[in-house]
């Protein structure tokens, strides 16, 4: 089985059943006590080692200080359609933002994968904020127990949306994918991981044979206007990123979901649902129309109910598979694109 984090290293949280018990035995203790380790961490929300009561008391109080690898939670907020929005604080006092979901028979938690984010797009907060640094394995795994422990509830769907681009950081983001799935028990066919894109990282991710979907945000049906809305496109074209993308279907025989925000009379129009259906013509694809959540730094607007209804009918006249995402937590700033770091608690 793989691995998915170098050995014995701390923190623990993130580390597989192997990793804990040779952690454990090169404390001196015994093998048992990895896997309750183990049990403890993922399955009983242990968020120090002097939680863990089935531990000799003389141990627990000797390793209280060793890092578990949770973060502190800084603010919560609920909003009115029970979307929980929680703010973070990490070890070194940076915060992060995560989402918690819960519908009839899901609870979807969206996780960050860095602390801000450097793809700069001009219609997200997160990307207005600037980068400060990617998150370890922990911090991302952290964010999926802090939500289910607050539930009470088993996390059933996990979305690499908040804040960051995952894709600058694969590493990490794979690893607790790996450990969300083996440890916490989360299907992968459940999780989505959503990208706008780094050159050959598609190509890469596909390597790894995961089941997870990918979402790749594409938001505009053509160059010019994608490069006006996301600034690394410049070196990465339109055309480029869809042969990646056509690459990712041959080489994993999944469908890609192209996620595009819908922003008033820029990229909503007929001719733009047009072009996008020329591009996924043949394609192995879903399209979800995010229509857009506003941000205080950006003049956007989002369309009206007539005019994403129309993009709908052109998408599904041209037989392109499209769904409307009707973003949740939007007057908590929960909603897509509206995270950001280190904003004091409204
Ligand atoms: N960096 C990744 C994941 C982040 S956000 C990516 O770009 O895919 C998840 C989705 O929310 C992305 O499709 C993103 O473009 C979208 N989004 C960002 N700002 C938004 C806004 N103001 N309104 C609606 N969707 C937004």
């Amino acid at each position: 089985m793989a691995t998915h984090q170098p050995r014995a290293a701390l923190p623990l949280l993130g580390q597989s059943l192997e990793a804990l018990t040779e952690w454990v035995q090169a404390q001196g203790q015994p093998t048992y006590r990895g896997k309750q380790l183990y049990q403890w961490l993922y399955h009983q929300g242990a968020r120090s080692l002097s939680d863990i009561t089935v531990f000799p008391k003389a141990w627990r109080q000797a390793w209280e200080h060793v890092d578990v690898g949770r973060s502190a939670l800084h603010h919560r907020v609920v909003a009115s359609d029970d979307t929980v929005k929680y703010l973070l604080r990490l070890a070194d006092g940076q915060i992060i933002e995560t989402v918690g979901i819960p519908s009839a028979k899901r609870l979807t938690v969206c996780v960050s994968s860095q602390v801000g984010c450097p793809m700069a797009c001009d219609f997200c907060a997160t990307g207005k904020g600037g980068f400060v640094r990617n998150l370890g394995i922990h911090e991302i795994v952290d964010q999926v127990l802090t939500v289910q422990e607050d539930f009470g509830q088993r996390v059933s769907h996990i979305v690499f949306m908040g804040m960051g681009e995952p894709l600058l950081n694969s590493a990490n983001a794979v690893a607790a994918i790996r450990c969300l799935n083996q440890d916490v028990g989360i299907g992968q066919r459940a999780m989505t991981l959503s990208t706008v894109g780094v050159p050959g990282r598609i190509r890469a991710l596909a390597a790894e044979q995961l089941q997870v979907t990918l979402a790749v945000s594409l938001h505009a049906s053509n160059q010019t206007q994608r490069l006006q809305l996301i600034p690394s496109a410049g070196a990465y074209p339109l055309s480029v990123l869809l042969d990646e993308c056509r690459e990712y279907v041959q080489l994993t025989g999944r469908r890609v979901t192209f996620e595009y925000i819908l922003l008033a009379g820029l990229n909503d129009q007929p001719a733009n649902a047009a072009e996008l259906a020329q591009h996924l013509r043949g394609f192995q694809s879903h399209v979800n129309l995010i229509p857009y959540n506003p941000i205080d730094e950006a003049d956007y607007q989002r369309p009206s109910e007539a005019s994403i209804r129309a993009f709908v009918a052109e998408l599904e006249a041209r037989r392109i598979a499209v769904t409307v995402r009707y973003s949740r937590g939007l007057e908590e700033n929960a909603a897509c694109g509206q995270l950001r770091a280190s904003r004091r608690p409204s």
